[in-house]
């Protein structure tokens, strides 16, 4: 009995250590999700700067497009007006004219285009100026983040590693069938393997234990599974 409460002593501080092991080896895991997941939400708005950038640059695309156009009506107009001069018969100058009239009429027409454009223009550039300060701003934010992360992940590395070396003192002193029975159902159960009974319920997974498994995990002969979940109980009262 003695050697059983010894034993069982020992596995209730192996087991706290464990549990702790299993909760910082969870943070571990999670620390470079949440870094992933910053990292990409970064990304997309730089996505979405550069899609800014490219609908500005078509814009003046644009605007150089209008423009030529609007050069080369000019140079028509003025070719015609030249021609104009030139003509003798009343049914062609009249329809010269209106030809003229017609560039005319695209010419304000496309006047109209590229000063709206030239407004849509300003208002995209503004737009982009503020963006990019607010991303360059973000990205030393992320960098600041993930830094805090990638600290975050070596502490849990450290207190990890520490806790480890307790254990490995602490494991020495039990009993090697024990240990490996220990073992497994804590690794079946994650990180819960030794439980107290709780009134008369498993501290695993609270249901009620027979009257004859109280029994004999309080007087300590042996070490007793509970038959729901196979933990290892021990008596606390
Ligand atoms: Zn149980």
């Amino acid at each position: 009995m003695e050697k059983i409460q010894e034993q069982i002593d020992i596995l209730i501080k192996l087991q706290e250590l464990d549990a702790q092991l299993y909760q910082l080896a969870e943070e571990k895991v999670a620390k470079p999700t949440e870094k992933q997941a910053l990292e990409e939400e970064f990304s997309q708005k730089k996505e979405g700067i550069k899609a800014k950038e490219d609908a500005w640059r078509s814009l003046q695309l644009k605007r150089k497009d209008y423009e030529m156009d609007l050069e080369t009506k000019e140079k028509e107009i003025k070719k015609y007006q030249g021609q104009l001069y030139q003509i003798k018969n009343n049914k062609e100058y009249t329809s010269l004219q209106k030809q003229i009239e017609g560039l005319k009429a695209d010419n304000a027409v496309l006047e109209d285009d590229i000063l709206a454009l030239m407004e849509k223009i300003d208002v995209a550039k503004t737009g982009l100026a503020g963006e990019k300060d607010n991303i360059a701003a973000e990205e030393k934010n992320l960098k600041q983040e993930t830094a805090k992360i990638d600290q975050e992940i070596k502490e849990i590395e450290t207190k990890i590693s520490s806790l480890e070396k307790d254990r490995s003192q602490l494991s020495a002193n039990v009993e090697k069938g024990l240990l490996s029975r220990y073992e497994r159902i804590l690794k079946a159960k994650r990180g819960l393997a030794l439980v107290a009974i709780v009134g008369e319920s498993c501290g695993g997974c609270n249901r009620v234990l027979p009257p004859q498994i109280i029994n004999e995990t309080r007087i300590k002969d042996e070490i007793i599974t509970c038959d729901f979940c196979s933990r290892l109980l021990y008596w606390s009262g």
